[in-house]
């Protein structure tokens, strides 16, 4: 493994990953019933995705 040439002190990497964030959990809403639920994934209350049922939610 390489050696460099100039190591970056702890502060210098500190502060390179005080700048990692989470990412945000984007939500947006069903076309079908509107309750909320993540884009490009089927509704967990209706089981639409891009109007057509997917899951059966009334057959319990
Ligand atoms: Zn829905």
């Amino acid at each position: 493994m390489a050696v460099p040439k100039k190591n970056h002190s702890n502060q210098r990497t500190n502060q390179r990953r005080a700048n990692w964030k989470g990412k945000l959990v984007e939500i947006s809403n069903c076309n079908n019933c509107g309750a909320a639920k993540r884009p490009h994934h089927v509704c967990g209350e209706c089981g639409f995705y891009n109007g057509r049922k997917f899951k059966d939610t009334d057959s319990e």
